[in-house]
């Protein structure tokens, strides 16, 4: 079943197909591990070639997002392109590797409120013993 091709998904990364030709391209990568591994060896040579996307994710590990891109996307302070992307990574290759991250980063972000009221307490008292006025000379 080889009804999407590189060309294809290389529209599909620049989202530059219709959004019923998107879908139908997702939904063929999603059914198809053939289709995914065509995925991740076109995202792997994006990310070495002077590609405006492959740039965002140079940085990263082979396509994977940064932490702190992951942590924008889950506060949704992305550049649409960006979050579609990361969105894609996340839903459609399910990388392990950033799943894992997501996870890690959610639990942290839903860190009870009294925890953070604490931790500022306890950095606000232990400050106010650095400024004991000095003693006094004579
Ligand atoms: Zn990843």
């Amino acid at each position: 079943m080889r009804d999407v091709t590189r060309e294809q998904i290389h529209l599909y990364l620049d989202n530059a197909l219709t959004e019923a030709e998107a879908s139908r391209i997702e939904q063929a990568i999603r059914a198809s591990s053939e289709l995914k591994q065509l995925l991740r060896s076109i995202l792997a040579e994006r990310d070495r070639g002077e590609h405006s996307v492959g740039a965002i994710w140079r940085r990263g590990h082979l396509s994977c997002p940064s932490r702190e891109q992951l942590g924008a996307y889950l506060l949704r302070a992305l550049d649409d392109d960006l979050f579609d992307y990361i969105r894609f990574h996340l839903e459609t290759i399910q990388c392990p590797y950033c799943l894992a991250n997501l996870d890690d980063l959610r639990s942290q972000q839903i860190e009870p409120q009294p925890k953070i009221k604490s931790r500022r307490q306890r950095i606000f008292e232990s400050s106010v013993g650095l400024i004991k006025p000095p003693a006094p000379r004579r």
